[in-house]
């Protein structure tokens, strides 16, 4: 049985080294570097723009710790050279888990000649023309930066956040247009850098889709840090004024413009529906990307799809996990042995997290979506304030917010339903609450769940306290 996945990002490349694993004969097709958006121009090389900032903002910050002035020099292209080296690094690490006996990896662009056929295009002429049939397909081919259709959005220094990370200087003026995850990733970033950071967001509130207490206790830690955050802001035009780029916005009917050397665009993503020529394969899809059932089944029932193009939860965890169960039903159908562990995976608890400083982290239903759906809860909240680690480390910021059921038909009285927290390491925090939640955990449970002192961790036990 032959299975050909098209795409080697995080869901590509992980269900390949799965499969390939089940003793499927695996064939992946990759079209650049093995690794995807995630590895190459995402999550990654971001992370490492992470880490050097944090490591300005401890400089900035060297007379809290006791020491004297430090006088340096910030030489931008270091910060350039060491992400690519974690980028190469992890890179040839995944092409080494590709290496595997039952895995084909092709270097080129596929796509579909008709439902169960790829035609490769490839420089190289040993592939290009190549086609390759097969039992089954998973599409994996991602999403690409959304761009405002306004005037000026393509002028020169209107970047997207795979350009950023390669960009030669730091500017003196950065204007970010979208408040959601990538805008205050890197607005996080660049202020720590020393640029003066304008973000321009649409909608009543940064990060929308998040827990409304969680993003104005963020807005408002950002906005102490220097960078200008105007919302309910309707983005109209970009223009270039000599060596500047103006950004003209509407604000309650009032025009204002901000000055910028380089305009971020981090109005989201858009699933790669037009590569791959799905269409030749009769595969449905739309705007929000291809179509697929809760097995990661497209119309066409050998194919499936898994990631971002899917549209839903654009990360890179949740492509892999979709990886598992689109496996494990071509494992089952094929009469093969799947491990029966995807029976657990809970696509309804997926923890995200915002890596800005402090970071901001989520898992499961926010307050208002349970106001919204009738489920009535309880939130109990801790403050980071109030944790010795935390003032150890001099990141008194910071809040965790348990959503908690009452009690109903569908809910356990006292069942954890959510969490968000913001302040240091929420991201690495979040996942002890992922866990219980995956159990159907009680803030009981988690309150007798002994935790280290003192540790970050206890924030969260802190607010299950504020429960007994
Ligand atoms: P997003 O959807 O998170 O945010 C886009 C923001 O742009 C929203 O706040 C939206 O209201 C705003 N916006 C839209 N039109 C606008 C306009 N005309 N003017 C001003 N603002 C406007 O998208 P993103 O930040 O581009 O990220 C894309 C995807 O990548 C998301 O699904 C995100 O979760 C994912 N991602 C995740 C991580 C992470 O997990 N740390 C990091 C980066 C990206």
């Amino acid at each position: 049985m032959r299975l050909t996945i098209i795409g080697a990002g995080p869901g590509g490349y992980e269900t390949a080294v799965a499969a390939a694993k089940s003793g499927i004969e695996t064939v992946i097709i990759s079209d650049g570097h093995v690794g995807g958006t995630c590895l190459n121009e995402g999550c990654i090389p971001t992370k490492s723009f992470c880490r050097n900032a944090e490591a300005m903002d401890l400089i900035a910050n060297a007379e809290t710790f006791g020491i004297g002035d430090l006088s340096y020099k910030f030489d931008f292209s270091k910060v350039l050279e060491r992400k690519n080296s974690v980028v190469a690094q992890l890179r040839s690490g995944v092409e080494g888990l590709l290496k595997h006996k039952n895995i084909t990896l092709i270097r080129g662009n596929a796509s579909f000649k008709d439902a169960h056929t790829v035609r490769i295009s490839s420089d190289n002429p040993e592939t290009d023309g190549q086609e390759i049939s097969s039992d089954y397909f998973i599409i994996a081919t991602g999403s690409h930066s959304a761009t405002l259709p306004i005037p000026g959005n393509k002028l020169e220094g209107v970047i997207t956040s795979k350009e950023i990370l390669d960009i030669e200087s730091v500017p003196k003026k950065l204007c970010v247009i979208g408040a959601g995850v990538i805008g205050l990733e890197f607005a996080s970033i660049f202020r720590s850098f020393g640029s003066e950071v304008n973000v321009l967001e649409y909608c009543k509130d940064i990060l929308p889709r998040f827990d409304t207490d969680l993003a104005k206790r963020l807005k408002q830690a950002l906005v102490k840090r220097g960078i200008g955050i105007e919302t309910g802001a309707q983005v109209q035009s970009i223009e270039r004024d000599g060596d500047k780029l103006v950004v003209t916005y509407l604000k309650k009917d009032k025009e204002f413009r901000v000055e910028a050397d380089k305009v971020l665009m981090a109005v989201g993503r858009r699933p790669n529906t037009t590569s791959a020529a799905i269409d030749a394969a009769g595969i449905e899809y739309g705007p929000r990307g291809v179509v697929v059932d809760a097995d990661m089944r497209t119309n066409v029932p050998h194919i499936f799809a898994i990631g971002d193009i899917t549209g839903g939860m654009m990360l890179a965890h949740v492509a892999t996990f979709q990886g598992k169960l689109a496996l494990k039903a071509i494992l089952e159908e094929s009469g093969m042995c799947s491990n029966g562990d995807e029976a657990r995976i809970r696509l309804d608890i997926v923890p995200a997290a915002v890596f800005t400083k402090p970071e901001a982290a989520t898992v499961g239903k926010t307050e208002d979506e349970c106001k919204n759906a009738s489920i009535p809860v309880k939130c109990l909240k801790s403050f980071f304030r109030a944790n010795g680690k935390a003032l150890s480390m001099d990141e008194p910021e910071g809040f965790c917010k348990l959503v908690v059921a009452e009690g109903s038909e569908a809910y356990a009285p006292g069942q954890i339903l959510g969490c968000h927290l913001f302040g240091a390491h929420s991201a690495d925090l979040i996942q002890e609450v992922a866990s219980l939640m995956n159990h159907n955990a009680t803030v009981a449970e988690l309150a007798s769940t002994v935790h280290a002192h003192p540790t970050l961790g206890e924030v969260i036990l802190d607010a299950a306290h504020t429960a007994l």
